[in-house]
This record gives C-alpha cells, sequence and structure tokens, in this order.
C-alpha cells in the first residue's frame, strides 16, 4: 500500500510539471489565438498557447521552452 510513485517524464497532461511556451524570439509573429506573456523565471517574451491550458489547469507551471529545457523537458 502507501504511495506508489512513478518515476517517468511527464506528460503535458500529468498533474504539475511544466508547460511549454514557445519563445517570441523564435517565433516572432505568433499566431492569432496565442497570447503574448513572459516567463516567471527568465522574464522574456514567449507565447502561451491554447493547449496549455489543461496543463496549466491541473497546477503546471508555464515556462519558456529555454527555461523548460532546464527543467529537464525534452519535448520532440
Ligand atoms: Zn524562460
Amino acid at each position: 500500500m502507501g504511495i506508489n510513485v512513478k518515476i517517468e517524464p511527464r506528460k503535458a497532461t500529468d498533474r504539475g510539471g511544466y508547460a511549454c511556451m514557445p519563445l517570441k524570439k523564435n517565433i516572432p509573429q505568433g499566431r492569432p489565438d496565442w497570447e503574448l506573456t513572459s516567463c516567471p523565471i527568465c522574464g522574456r517574451e514567449c507565447w502561451r498557447q491554447p493547449l496549455i491550458e489543461r496543463a496549466l489547469s491541473q497546477g503546471a507551471l508555464a515556462l519558456c521552452t529555454e527555461c523548460a529545457i532546464r527543467k529537464g523537458i525534452t519535448g520532440k
């Protein structure tokens, strides 16, 4: 019994974890449904995409892609 802790990479849909936001410097024009925001760690401008809203509602922290990589997200 007890708590079963699984150590494995988090998916965007997992509770907690991190959600990636593309940096504005990489995608300057963004897309109409993207919201310009800033990374809470490095403060650079990045895009908040609708697809990460679900992860955020589950407690994920939205980071720019570079900070997310430093946090251990390999992404695609
Ligand atoms: Zn960042």
